[in-house]
C-alpha cells in the first residue's frame, strides 16, 4: 500500500514545522438550520499571527473559486490562523446561478449584501446576516474572496477577469506580490491578471475593508477558454503568495496540496488540460462519481507531483496526443511514477490511446499497440460488446451483449513487447464495427473494447468507448474506480468547535 507512506512525505514536504499531530483543525457550520447553512475550515498554528479568511462559492456560476478554496481548506499555517468557508451560496453552487435561486437582480446577489459604510448600514438578504457575523466573530486581518470572470480584463475584456480587486490603497504592495506570483509563467500579456481599484459597494470583501479595517481582495479568474484545474492552480497561487508575505507558511509549495490527506472518501482527480473535451465532459464525470472527492487536474498540477494525493486519475476523451504534448514528457513520466507506485489509473477513449504502447507519446502502462492507426477517423456509434466473465464481475451488468457509444476510441492488440509486463486482460469484446473515412467496420469486430491490467504496483482500466455517455451505463466509472483503487478508507474525525 502506497498510500499512507505518500502521504507522511506530503506533509512532511509541504508543511514544514507542523505535524500531523500538532494540527488544530477544526470546522463548523455557518447558518445552521437555514437553506444557507454552510461550513467553515479552521486552521490555527497556535502561534501568534494574522488571521486570514478565505471565502468561495459567493456567485453559484464561479465553480473554480468554490474549488479553490475547498482546497485551500486543507491547508495548515506557522503561524497565524487561516480559516476557509468554500461554499458561502450553497443553493446558487447547486443551481449554477450567478443569484440566489428565485431572486432577480441585486436581490438575488449575494455580493452586494454586505456592509456598505461602516457600521451604519447592516447586512441583507437571507444569507449574508449570518455569514457577516461569522466574519466579524473571527476578527480576520486579511479576507480574500474568491471570484471568476468571463473574459480577459487585460484584452479589454468588460469583465473583470483575471484581476486582483484591492479596497485599500495600504494594501497595494499585497496586491502586487501576489499579482507577481500568478502572472509568472503567463506567457500571453492578454491572459496577465492586472490590478484593479474599488471593490464594489455590498461585497463582503469592502465590507471587511471599510467596516473591520480589514485588508480586503477580490480574485477574478477567467472563465473562457481556460480549464477549471488552472483557474484554481491560479487562485492557490494568489493565496499561498499572500501567506508566504505574511510569514505564515515558509514557501509556496503549499500551492501543490488540493486533498485532505486525511479524506475518508475516495479521491479521484479528472484531467481537464490540453487534449481534454469542454467542462461538459468534467461534469458529466463527477455526477457520475457520488460519494468521491473529485477535483480537476491539469498539466502542471501533474508536473508538480499533485496525483500523489489521489487514489486515481482519469484521462477523458478528446486527443490522446494532444493530452500527452500538454502535460510534456515530464508530466507523463509523473503519470507512470504515479500509477508504477500504486495509482490508479482510468483511460477513457483519448485517455486509453495515451496508456498504449506504440506512439512516440505513449505512456506504455499496458502491453497493448493501437492498431489501423491511419483509419482512426472511423467514426461514432453505438456499437455491440459482450462483456467478459471478468467483466461481469467488475460491472455487474444484467446482460452479457449490451450497446455502449463509441467515438473513435483506439482498436487495441496485444503489443509486441511485453517488457516484463503480464498481458492485459479483456473484459469486454467489440461485435460490430464502423467503419468511415475509408476504414473498415470488419477489423474491430472481436477486438478488445474495455481492458484492465497492472503496471508496478498500480491498476490501469481503459475504455475504447464512453459508458459515460451510454444511457444505462452511468454506474460504470464507478465500478472501474471500485475495482482500481485498492486502498482501504482512511478517515479522521475532525472536531467541530467554534472559530
Ligand atoms: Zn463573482
Amino acid at each position: 500500500m502506497f498510500r499512507p507512506l505518500i502521504l507522511v512525505i506530503l506533509w512532511a514536504v509541504l508543511l514544514p514545522g507542523t505535524s500531523v499531530l500538532g494540527h488544530v483543525v477544526q470546522q463548523g457550520i455557518v447558518g445552521e438550520g437555514t437553506p444557507f447553512a454552510t461550513r467553515w475550515y479552521s486552521h490555527d498554528s497556535e502561534v501568534d499571527g494574522p488571521t486570514v479568511l478565505i471565502v468561495g462559492g459567493m456567485h453559484g456560476d464561479e465553480p473554480a473559486g468554490h474549488r479553490a478554496a475547498s482546497q485551500i481548506a486543507t491547508w495548515s499555517v506557522d503561524r497565524g490562523r487561516i480559516i476557509v468557508v468554500p461554499a458561502a451560496n450553497p443553493p446558487a453552487l447547486a443551481d449554477r446561478t450567478r443569484r440566489i435561486p428565485g431572486l432577480e437582480e441585486d436581490a438575488g446577489d449575494l455580493n452586494r449584501h454586505f456592509p456598505v459604510i461602516d457600521g451604519t448600514v447592516t447586512p441583507t438578504g437571507p444569507a449574508a446576516p449570518s455569514l457577516w457575523s461569522f466574519v466579524v466573530s473571527v476578527e480576520p486581518d486579511v479576507v480574500i474572496d474568491l471570484h471568476e470572470g468571463y473574459g480577459f480584463r487585460a484584452a479589454g475584456s468588460k469583465s473583470v477577469g483575471s484581476s486582483i480587486i484591492t479596497h485599500r490603497r495600504a494594501d497595494d504592495a499585497a496586491q502586487a506580490s501576489m499579482l507577481e506570483a500568478v502572472n509568472t509563467g503567463i506567457e500571453d500579456p492578454e491572459r496577465r491578471f492586472v490590478p484593479l481599484r474599488t471593490i464594489v459597494a455590498g461585497s463582503l470583501a469592502r465590507g471587511a475593508a471599510v467596516s473591520l479595517d480589514a485588508e480586503g481582495h477580490i480574485f477574478e479568474t477567467t472563465t473562457a477558454k481556460q480549464p477549471l484545474s488552472r483557474r484554481c492552480r491560479q487562485h492557490r497561487t494568489m493565496v499561498a503568495a499572500r501567506l508566504v508575505a505574511l510569514d505564515m507558511i515558509e514557501d509556496a509549495s503549499i500551492v501543490n496540496q488540493m486533498v485532505c490527506p486525511d479524506d475518508a472518501r475516495p479521491t479521484i482527480a479528472i484531467y481537464d488540460g490540453g487534449g481534454a473535451g469542454g467542462a461538459s465532459q468534467g461534469r458529466r464525470f463527477e455526477a457520475q462519481l457520488p460519494g468521491c472527492r473529485v477535483d480537476r487536474i491539469g498539466p502542471a498540477d501533474i508536473r508538480a507531483g499533485c496525483l500523489g494525493q489521489f487514489d486515481a486519475v482519469i484521462f477523458p476523451g478528446g486527443s490522446g496526443s494532444g493530452q500527452a504534448k500538454a502535460i510534456q514528457q515530464s508530466g507523463r513520466d509523473s503519470v507512470r511514477s504515479f500509477v508504477k507506485d500504486g495509482g490508479a489509473y482510468i483511460g477513457v477513449c483519448a485517455g486509453a490511446y495515451l496508456a498504449l504502447d506504440n506512439y512516440s507519446w505513449s505512456l506504455q502502462l499496458l502491453a497493448l499497440d493501437s492498431f489501423d492507426r491511419e483509419h482512426w477517423r472511423r467514426g461514432r456509434a453505438m456499437l455491440r460488446i459482450d462483456l467478459t466473465e471478468s467483466g461481469h464481475e467488475v460491472f455487474d451488468a444484467g446482460d452479457s451483449t449490451l450497446d455502449i457509444s463509441f467515438r473513435q476510441g483506439p482498436l487495441m492488440r496485444s503489443s509486441v513487447e511485453l517488457d516484463g509486463r503480464e498481458e492485459a486482460e479483456v473484459l469486454a469484446w467489440f461485435r460490430t464495427g464502423v467503419g468511415e473515412n475509408g476504414a473498415d467496420p470488419q477489423v474491430m469486430v472481436d477486438t478488445p473494447a474495455i481492458v484492465r491490467g497492472r503496471f508496478g504496483s498500480g491498476r490501469v482500466l481503459l475504455f475504447s468507448p464512453h459508458p459515460e455517455k451510454t444511457d444505462g451505463l452511468e454506474s460504470w466509472l464507478r465500478s472501474a474506480l471500485d475495482w482500481s483503487i485498492e486502498r482501504e478508507p482512511v478517515g479522521r474525525e475532525i472536531p467541530v468547535a467554534s472559530p
